[in-house]
């Protein structure tokens, strides 16, 4: 698992823990813990397998970080867990976990072993279609005190097939008060407005809210509405903005400021709430018309998979920056 995640069960998960480590051991083998990006179902995951694996295990405590079991996980050698992700080298959007990957399982699953075994699988939407039958037929015949953990963000993605044979656990069901604490408590300098920022842009989950509080974009957000203006109403250098905001922020962050504000004035145009309570988007979205807007959100994403597929980002910004300027 990523090396950042610190095991641990957060406040909103409780619940979840707490059913779990009661009912243990008579869970089904396979096991779904899914929620939005930033719920910390990764944490969750680690520290259930821990408990799963201590040999000091009991219902609701916490894996005692002690025993043999507990100290191999530490030192990531634990010969009883397998973590099986996308390649390393293929962190793009669409990386697939490799049926390779899948079949190496069996034997695992099939020994004959003194305790238990787990295998976390993540993310589960990366298991393609050969990948996720191979999968099946694990679930289906797994060994002795077996568990087998999918994380998901989104768990419709998963193949029908898979998720039937899954016990699903919800790990984002977080209230707005529990994420506002969490963010005060972490974050204590944070003023209302900027609390109620982060929490927007992060559909309320905390941990992804903290990480967009070091995001580079976050306060640039201004300055490139600001151009974006200037290429509305002066209709003129494309080229030089596109090339300064190259050079402000890597590509995928500078698409996510982008969508996050497209998204905005779409909204404007709707009369829906918008996410960035702090910016004036209103005289910007009265340039566009909705479809117009909406045209331009697809050049975005089509313009995420050109990056995807290697185009330079220079190009791909100033082909965006014509497109705003040409209303
Ligand atoms: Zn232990």
């Amino acid at each position: 698992m990523q090396n950042d995640v610190v095991a641990q069960v957060y406040p909103w998960q409780q619940i979840v823990w707490d059913t779990l480590t009661g009912r243990f051991p008579k869970l089904g083998h396979g096991l779904l813990f899914y929620g939005k990006k930033g719920c910390g179902k990764e944490a969750f995951a680690q520290y259930f397998l821990a408990w799963v694996l201590c040999a000091n295990r009991h219902a609701n405590n916490a894996p005692c970080g002690e025993c043999g079991s507990c100290l191999w996980l530490k030192s990531d050698t634990h010969p009883n867990y397998v973590h099986i992700s996308t390649d390393e080298e293929n962190k793009k959007q669409n990386a697939k976990i490799k049926i390779e990957k899948i079949r190496d399982l069996l034997p695992f699953v099939q020994q004959t072993v003194d305790g238990w075994r787990v295998i976390v699988i993540e993310p589960a939407e990366a298991l393609n279609m050969s990948s996720a039958n191979a999968l099946l037929k694990t679930l289906e015949e797994p060994g002795d005190r077996v568990v087998i953990i999918l994380l998901a963000d989104h768990y419709l993605k998963l193949p029908a097939t898979i998720r039937s044979r899954l016990q699903h656990f919800a790990l984002d069901r977080i209230s707005e008060a529990q994420a506002g604490e969490y963010l005060s408590e972490h974050l204590p300098n944070l003023d209302q407005t900027q609390k109620q920022l982060l929490l927007n842009l992060s559909n309320q989950m905390p941990l992804q809210a903290m990480q967009l509080a070091q995001a580079e974009w976050l306060n640039k957000r201004q300055e490139f509405l600001n151009d974006w203006q200037k290429l509305v109403t002066q209709k003129n250098m494309p080229m030089a903005i596109a090339t300064k905001w190259n050079k402000a922020l890597n590509f995928s962050d500078f698409a996510q400021m982008f969508e996050y504000l497209l998204s905005d004035l779409i909204c404007v145009k709707l009369n829906q709430q918008v996410k960035n309570p702090d910016l004036d988007l209103s005289v910007l979205s009265e340039q566009y018309t909705l479809e117009f807007l909406f045209t331009i959100y697809s050049d975005l994403q089509q313009s995420k998979r050109f990056i995807e597929q290697n185009v330079q980002s220079n190009l791909v910004l100033d082909q965006l920056c014509i497109k705003l300027m040409n209303i």
